[in-house]
């Protein structure tokens, strides 16, 4: 069963992103660092017309660094691409934004043809935080000059660069099944898009191949246990080393999964990342194989259908 997640309004946001794009000189896509393949929206590139592009791997405090570090090359082999990891605790990040973003646009810059940055994220993903933290240190700093300028969504990062706010909502877009269930334990996609328990089965399911010894230490298991036991036997072992039971003692399973979905929310599952760039490649590349056969199936399934007079239905 994979997710079904339609958002509304992602024509307006689309319309609305590609005209702002028109005066902006570089993309800031902020991404999930835990997920960044699944946490970025496809068409974001199609909207803003391939500009250059600083992603932000944010939450980066609860994503794995060695697998933080083979998506920062990843998207630094890139064109016109540029990527730097970042967290809440770091309190200071214009810095970085600004000389990132000069990188990619090198020819902005001064009074007169200020740099102009877009920021833009699918929910959850750190964005408001970002903007508060640029927002406070830019007013921290400058005393009592008018440094913050957040008018019409507009932030001054520096004398002469700007970001702004994505107009609208830039929802988070299913492309392969993994990223469905990727994005559904992050947060990132609406509660009544998912069912918990089927979630929680394909997060153990993954943590059970990249991270055992975690899984482990938070349920009191032992590695041997981790790697001898179905997925549903670990969902149930979570449920009863967590005191999720019914009368009889028998395990609560849609208990036993939300707790394993909030700990690794809340990161006491420990630092995680679902996902690497080749693992990601992989799914896109069996996604479109699978759909280019839909396809084909569907052609073939025309083809057969005899033309002319349309079946009568006595
Ligand atoms: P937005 O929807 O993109 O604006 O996301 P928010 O800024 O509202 O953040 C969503 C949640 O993620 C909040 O609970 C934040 O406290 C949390 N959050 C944001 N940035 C970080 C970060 O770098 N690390 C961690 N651990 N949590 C973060």
């Amino acid at each position: 069963m994979s997710i079904q997640w339609f958002p509304g309004h992602m024509h307006l946001t689309r319309k609305a992103i590609a005209e702002r794009v028109k005066s902006i000189d570089v993309v800031i896509e902020m991404l999930d660092a835990r997920l960044p393949g699944s946490s970025a929206n496809p068409l974001l590139g199609e909207m803003t017309g391939h500009k250059p592009t600083l992603k932000i791997l944010n939450k980066q405090d609860m994503a794995d660094p060695a697998r933080t570090a083979l998506w920062l090359a990843h998207y630094n082999a890139q064109k016109d691409t540029r990527a730097i990891a970042l967290d809440a605790s770091n309190t200071a990040p214009a810095k970085a934004l600004v000389a990132e973003s000069r990188e990619l646009a090198p020819l902005r810059g001064g009074m007169a043809k200020p740099l102009r940055v877009l920021i833009c994220g699918i929910p959850n993903v750190g964005k408001s935080t970002l903007i508060n933290t640029l927002m406070g240190k830019r007013a921290a700093k400058t005393g009592d000059e008018a440094g913050v300028t957040r008018t019409e969504q507009r932030v001054a990062l520096a004398d002469d660069c700007y970001l702004f706010d994505t107009p609208g909502m830039l929802w988070p877009r299913i492309v392969v099944p993994e990223s469905g269930y990727h994005l559904a334990a992050s947060g990132a996609v609406g509660r009544n898009a998912y069912d918990d328990e089927v979630v929680a089965l394909e997060l153990i399911a993954d943590l059970r191949r990249d991270y055992p010894a975690l899984l482990a230490e938070r349920y009191k298991l032992t590695l041997d246990a981790v790697a001898a036991s179905t997925d549903d036997q670990l969902l149930e072992a979570v449920g009863r080393q967590r005191g999720a039971l019914v009368a009889g003692g028998r395990v609560n399973m849609t208990k036993a999964a939300e707790q394993v979905i909030a700990d690794f929310r809340s990161g006491l599952l420990g630092r995680i990342t679902l996902e690497t760039p080749e693992q990601f490649l992989a799914w896109l590349k069996a996604g479109k194989a699978a759909d280019a056969e839909r396809q084909r199936l569907k052609q073939e399934r025309q083809a057969q259908r005899p033309t002319g007079r349309r079946p009568s239905h006595r």
